[in-house]
């Protein structure tokens, strides 16, 4: 469970980014988090991920105030959270199979476990047939299908996709939030961002939307509002 108590982010530079944010998401939750640029996402994204901290109010992940981690549990704390990012983010040296070891590795896994494992989680995303190609030898929906791939691997409690859709053609948009339910299906937390309308009308599930660092809706079978 992840639960926002109260939170309120101004940066340094004296802009309010949230404002007395409160709600829960529960596990196996799929929660969609949509707003105009400017409204608080990224920074709500960050409040969870442990990369900024509330100037007010806390943010929870099931009893623990994430905010008063120390190191070494913030790291553990991280490992239970996947992420996909809109650009990507895989190592152009290593290989489709390379790129998903690495994140087993990082997390001190064994080699019977990656080599269970990867073949596993390239089957879930169908991508099994390009394990041996480098990222520059996929186009962007394979990409990002490797990327939910790695995220998963490590079976995080949690997967926070960040507008995952955002460099996608409608065909590959619609491949990566199939796979995203999917996940969410076999038990996943999904929370992701997004500018698109009809991504967030096809899910139907919950949308919370932000405006100006607030909470404007949270529709339990949300559509796009804004
Ligand atoms: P969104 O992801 O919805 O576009 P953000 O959380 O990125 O919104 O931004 C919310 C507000 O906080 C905006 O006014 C933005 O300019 C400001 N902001 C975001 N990050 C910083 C930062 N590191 N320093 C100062 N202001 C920031």
């Amino acid at each position: 469970m992840i639960y926002f108590d109260k939170v309120s982010k101004t940066y340094l530079n004296d802009t309010k980014a949230l404002d007395s944010v409160s709600f829960t998401i529960k596990p196996k939750e799929f929660v969609s988090i949509v707003g105009h640029s400017g409204a608080g996402k990224t920074t709500l994204i960050k409040m969870i991920l442990g990369e900024e901290k509330p100037t007010n109010g806390a943010v929870y992940f099931e009893s623990v105030n994430i905010g008063g981690l120390r190191k070494n549990e913030m790291t553990d704390y991280r490992r239970r959270v996947g992420t996909v990012f809109q650009d990507f983010r895989l190592l152009p040296n290593l290989t489709v199979y390379e790129n998903i070891a690495f994140a087993m590795e990082a997390c001190g896994r064994t080699d019977e476990e990656i080599s269970a494992d990867v073949p596993h989680v390239l089957g879930l995303v169908d991508l099994t047939k390009k394990m041996m190609n480098f990222p520059h030898q996929l186009s962007g929906g394979e990409k990002q299908r490797v990327a939910i791939a790695r995220a998963i691997v490590n079976q995080p409690d949690i997967i926070i996709a960040d507008e995952p859709t955002g460099n996608l053609d409608p065909v590959s948009t619609y491949d990566i939030i199939q796979i995203l339910k999917k996940i969410n299906d076999l038990g996943t937390t999904v929370i992701l961002t997004t500018h698109n309308k009809g991504v967030v009308d096809s899910i139907g599930k919950r949308v919370i939307t932000m405006e100006g660092g607030k909470v404007a809706r949270d529709d339990k079978d949300g559509k796009f509002a804004i």
